[in-house]
């Protein structure tokens, strides 16, 4: 399940990948994927023909913005993922949409980048490519909006917000009695971190997933502060987690690498990297939850 690492790392590489490039054709064939629209052809009409300014994002949502102000929202979900191949690629099962993008114009993508471009990744691909929307499971959705959604109203907090500070972060949780674990699951009150995260954060706060925000004081406000940014900022320079099932892909189909140093998610019976105690399994908000029951208080 992609959180905000994972949905991030495709965010920056669809910015450096298809900023500049016109849509030239687009295909929504899944009936799930754009359960919005009783008719599809409204998506082609609204994406042929325009080009990509910039790429957002705002949660797990995606927004790909278009120089006429519409943008192409993707939302994951379960096993949603977005692929930019080099055609004629063979379509995969579970292929729901495909945007054909021209080749990368250098002088055209540099002029119209609203936001800097990225360095040039290793794979990226500079002829004229596919964005492809694969998702088995079929829970992500893609539609097409002018201005913002209503649902981006429900959201909480960016946790990489730079003017979300340590004492913002106290005041947004000191009034709530509800569990750490809880509170940061929660998209009304903090978006873009799951299971996951939830765990490596509280985790590296030595904070335990059961205490409520209304007991945590202003030093541990800070350590959880500190937490979430460096937690949430190695695992997009690892480019995400990619669990055994390996569903999370990147643009071009590569498995991220923070798994590797996950410290206490899905290790169950491990020993702490902190104080060497066996990690300890635990149901809590409904959720597999592993902390160590001696350093996490
Ligand atoms: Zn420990």
């Amino acid at each position: 399940l992609p959180e905000l690492p994972e949905v991030e790392t495709v965010r920056r590489d669809l910015q450096a990948e298809l900023t500049g490039r016109w849509i030239t054709a687009a295909s929504p064939t899944g009936v799930r994927t754009f359960r919005r629209y009783p008719d599809v052809s409204d998506v082609v009409g609204r994406t042929v023909g325009r080009r990509l300014v910039t790429v957002d994002r705002r949660g797990k949502y995606l927004a790909l913005r278009l120089d006429s102000g519409d943008a192409i929202v993707v939302h994951l979900r379960m096993s949603g993922q977005l692929l930019v191949v080099a055609p004629p690629a063979p379509l995969v099962r579970h292929t729901h949409a495909v945007f054909a993008f021209s080749a990368a114009l250098e002088s055209a993508a540099l002029e119209s980048a609203a936001a800097p471009v990225q360095p040039e990744h290793p794979n990226r691909i500079g002829e004229a490519v596919e964005l492809r929307f694969v998702d088995p499971r079929t829970f992500g959705e893609v539609f097409v909006t002018t201005g913002d959604l209503p649902e981006l109203a429900e959201l909480g907090v960016e946790p990489l917000d730079p003017d979300l500070d340590p004492a913002g972060l106290h005041r947004l949780v000191r009034p709530r009695h509800v569990g750490l674990k809880a509170l940061l699951l929660d998209q009304r009150v903090v978006v873009g971190i799951g299971n996951i995260y939830a765990d490596e954060i509280l985790w590296r706060a030595r904070i335990r997933p059961t205490r409520t925000g209304d007991t945590l004081t202003k030093p541990q406000a800070a350590r959880l502060h500190d937490s979430i940014v460096t937690t949430l900022g190695e695992a997009i320079a690892h480019r995400g987690s990619s669990l055994a099932d390996e569903q999370y892909r990147d643009l071009y189909g590569a498995v991220g690498d923070y798994q590797r140093f996950h410290n206490a998610h899905g290790r169950e019976g491990q020993p702490c990297p902190r104080c060497g105690s066996a990690i300890r399994r635990v149901r809590v908000a409904g959720r597999s939850t592993y902390f160590c029951p001696r350093c996490q208080r």
